[in-house]
């Protein structure tokens, strides 16, 4: 079970998220922050690294009382709630101390790793406080990547296996997003983390169901915020969620589904505000027939190179991959003609670098405030004519790049980002036969 920032957000929610754990006697527990920490958290590093102590410890004893006072809410009982107040004021003074020895990337990860640390600690501190036994772990212990910066599932396996045996009982609690590097670092899984390491987790220990527990009731066919008549998805199959997840980082972290389809292992989205009602399962082997949703990622850039060389050259686009790898960028979206190549990337902290190198292996142009919108759902097989019929509903949008074929459960487009609000409606109407209200014009924010 693991349980997002929201789900972890004041005293109520945490009574809450207690509520759903008492129900299974065996159970291992991932909790990400306490919400809005991880951000907060991000920002003392940056006043931090820019060498302005003051305002660093002054969001860092911010942090500190609202942890206690949500402890004090939390815990009915004085000396449960000294405790717990002993273990924020342990760590927050254990930040002050690191916060004086001066800004380095180890430390801005040790940092960041406070959030679920303490969060983890309350929590686990609080169910044992209420006949709820739990045990904690350290994440630290059997999360670590490898030289790739990858984590594997043996790796926790086997490490999960030294600390609770063979086979674990009971219910474990423990910590998302955070580990180790190879060389015993502590770093994290990215932003949003939490999610990976719950499906690592539920591969290692072959659970039999992996809960997701969010705030909201499971992955919907559309964008909320633009469309207004959208619904939830009640069943997913690996690959669409796979295809999905790149949209809808804040519904499930874009890594977290490999290790939960190649172990043949379902995730189930839950909502803690409404514990039964029944969310998105994901699992393999779902039959569709229709198209399951769409979806939109903005803050996209295309870079395309026209090279007369490309022409019945080989390794020419190992050498544009190349450089794309070197400056640690991901291409997403890839068309080709025979003479040129276009590519997407979200990422455009090294794009001057891209440019300048790709400028000696063809003539190169980029455009950025685009956005990505792509349709899921069973596109190819036994549908002759559904992509076709798709592009056609799309006529009057600026389409700029068009990829279809990479997977038969997708077809992308790439447009203007001015396009996106009315382009998500129009495929609405198209495709899910409502004709969508207008509400508020909004812009999505990047996920
Ligand atoms: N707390 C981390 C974050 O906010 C990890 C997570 O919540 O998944 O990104
Ligand atoms: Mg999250």
């Amino acid at each position: 079970m693991k349980f997002g920032g929201t789900s972890l957000g004041d005293a109520s929610r945490i009574r809450q998220v207690a509520g759903l754990i008492s129900k299974r006697s065996d159970c291992f527990v991932i909790c990400s922050a306490m919400s809005g920490v991880t951000n907060t958290l991000v920002d003392v590093a940056g006043y931090w690294k820019s060498g302005n102590n003051g305002q660093a410890r002054e969001l860092i004893s911010g942090l500190r009382e609202h942890f206690k006072q949500t402890c004090c809410e939390l815990f009915d009982d004085d000396e449960a709630t000294t405790i717990a107040t002993g273990i924020v004021n342990d760590h927050f003074g254990r930040v002050m101390d690191r916060l004086v020895t001066g800004y380095s990337i180890h430390n801005e990860n040790w940092l960041l790793a406070r959030g679920e640390i303490i969060t983890s600690e309350i929590i686990a501190h609080y169910l044992n406080s209420i006949d709820i036994p739990v045990t904690w772990l350290n994440a630290l212990d059997f999360t670590v990547t490898g030289s790739d910066g990858e984590p594997s599932v043996d790796d926790m396996r086997q490490r999960l296996e030294r600390l609770t045996g063979e086979k674990p009982a009971g219910r474990f609690l423990t910590q998302g997003y955070i580990c180790l590097d190879h060389q015993g670092n502590v770093t994290n899984l990215r932003r949003g983390g939490s999610d990976y390491t719950a499906t690592l987790a539920g591969a290692a220990l072959q659970a039999g169901i992996i809960e997701i527990w969010t705030d909201i009731d499971g992955v919907r066919n559309n964008d909320p915020r633009i469309v207004e008549d959208t619904f939830p998805i009640r069943e997913l199959s690996f690959d669409e969620a796979a295809e999905l997840a790149y949209f809808g980082a804040k519904i499930l972290h874009p890594s977290c589904v490999w290790p939960a389809s190649s172990n043949g292992i379902p995730i189930h989205l839950k909502n803690t505000m409404e514990p039964d009602a029944p969310g998105t399962i994901i699992r393999s082997g779902t039959q569709r027939k229709g198209i399951t949703a769409v979806a939109a990622k903005e803050g996209i850039t295309i870079i395309r190179i026209r090279s007369d060389r490309m022409l019945n050259a080989y390794g020419f686009l190992s050498r544009v991959f190349a450089i794309f790898e070197k400056y640690e960028t991901p291409i997403d979206v890839i068309t080709t003609s025979e003479v040129s190549v276009s590519v997407t990337v979200d990422k455009d902290s090294r794009l001057e670098e891209i440019e300048e190198e790709l400028s000696a292996l063809g003539k190169v142009r980029v455009q950025s405030g685009q956005a990505i919108v792509c349709v899921v759902g069973d596109i190819l097989e036994q549908h002759q004519g559904r992509a076709v019929r798709i592009l056609d509903s799309l006529r009057h949008f600026n389409v700029k790049m068009i990829s279809y074929g990479g997977s038969r459960n997708n077809i992308t487009v790439v447009v203007p980002r001015e396009e996106v609000v009315d382009i998500l409606r129009s495929l609405n109407s198209f495709l899910f036969g409502s004709p969508s209200k207008t509400i508020e014009p909004c812009l999505i924010s990047q996920v």
